[in-house]
């Protein structure tokens, strides 16, 4: 099937349409209609269900376009920048993958449905063990979560043939690029001048290659308080 025959057509997210409903028109109106047709990323979003990764009261607002509370603080992306990151991370099905900042859990599992294994770091102990519930009942078996301070990578498990991170930071951890393995890529906000942007890195036989994305608006990325 050529990628312009998917049958994605831009529908409404409308409180109240059943949550399967409600993800196949976020899929089609805020993800493949601003032009990201990578089908296997399409479908891994349509399989994931958000409203899984939200408390109960704001479960009707899973599918719309934009960021959501998890408490601490904290937020679960809001869906295109999940499916953009996939995209940019240019992900093969035996990638294994770090994800720096579990969140909700909910990038974890779109990654997991998209690669052959996942390991996310998380620094707030509450958060991680909650997204683990989550992703355990979904029987995501080949996500993996851990607590620990997402600046020193995790060492335990590396290389990696992709590394993303779901939180802004002023400079890139120097582990993270340690971690990466020849042909790997970092996708890590990066905040400059009050400004943040999605940033690639590449690692290749000859050095490092960096390419800015689009803006973007993380939060920090936490180094103290919480372990
Ligand atoms: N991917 C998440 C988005 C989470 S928001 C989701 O889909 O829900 C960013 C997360 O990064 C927060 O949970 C925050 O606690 C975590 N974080 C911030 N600094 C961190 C660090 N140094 N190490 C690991 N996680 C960190």
């Amino acid at each position: 099937m050529e990628i312009q025959d998917i049958p994605y057509q831009v529908e409404r997210v409308v409180p109240g349409m059943r949550y399967g409903d409600q993800r196949r028109a976020m899929v089609a109106e805020q993800v493949a209609a601003r032009g990201l047709t990578n089908p296997e990323i399409l479908r891994a979003m349509e399989i994931v269900p958000r409203e899984q990764f939200v408390s109960t009261s704001l479960q009707e607002m899973a599918y719309l376009d934009q960021p959501l509370p998890i408490g601490h603080g904290q937020t679960i992306s809001q869906p295109y920048i999940v499916a953009f990151m996939a995209e940019a991370a240019q992900l093969q099905p035996t990638d294994h993958v770090l994800e720096i900042g579990t969140g909700s859990g909910y990038g974890a599992a779109v990654l997991g449905q998209l690669c052959g294994a996942v390991d996310t770091v998380e620094i707030d102990p509450d958060l991680a063990a909650r997204a683990r519930g989550v992703l355990q009942a979904m029987g995501m078996r080949n996500v993996t979560s851990w607590v620990g301070d997402g600046a020193k990578g995790w060492s335990y498990a590396a290389p990696y043939d992709a590394i993303i991170v779901t939180a802004a930071s002023d400079h890139v951890p120097a582990p993270l690029l340690e971690q990466l393995r020849v042909g790997g890529r970092l996708i890590i906000p990066i905040e400059e001048n009050g400004v943040q942007r999605l940033v690639r890195i590449s690692k290749t036989t000859g050095g490092f290659v960096r390419e800015e994305l689009i803006p973007v608006q993380f939060v920090s990325f936490r180094t103290t308080g919480v372990l």
